[in-house]
């Protein structure tokens, strides 16, 4: 049985890093279920007629608690969350 808990403390602490040095909308674009969707959602993000709220509303109906507030939106569009000091893969 090991390898059950003896590797716990990490997957812990990984766990832990990931959620707490990533913002809420790089999380949510993670888990979405395929590029349409993140599309979709990227569209969202840049449009000025959407607003954080809006999106959050919609976003929590369809994807749950994995979706993030409004506030974290609008840091994640005002550039003021965590994506900036993560080395960016979408250049
Ligand atoms: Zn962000």
């Amino acid at each position: 049985m090991t390898g059950g808990w003896d590797n716990f403390a990490d997957e812990v602490a990984a766990q832990s890093t990931r959620h707490y040095q990533r913002c809420g909308v790089a999380i949510l674009l993670d888990e979405l279920p395929n590029d349409q969707a993140r599309a979709a959602v990227r569209a969202a993000l840049d449009s000025d007629h959407v607003t954080s709220a809006g999106l959050a509303r919609v976003l929590r109906q369809r994807c749950g608690d994995i979706a993030p507030s409004g506030n974290t939106i609008g840091r994640h569009r005002g550039g003021n969350c965590t994506c900036r000091k993560e080395p960016s893969d979408e250049q």
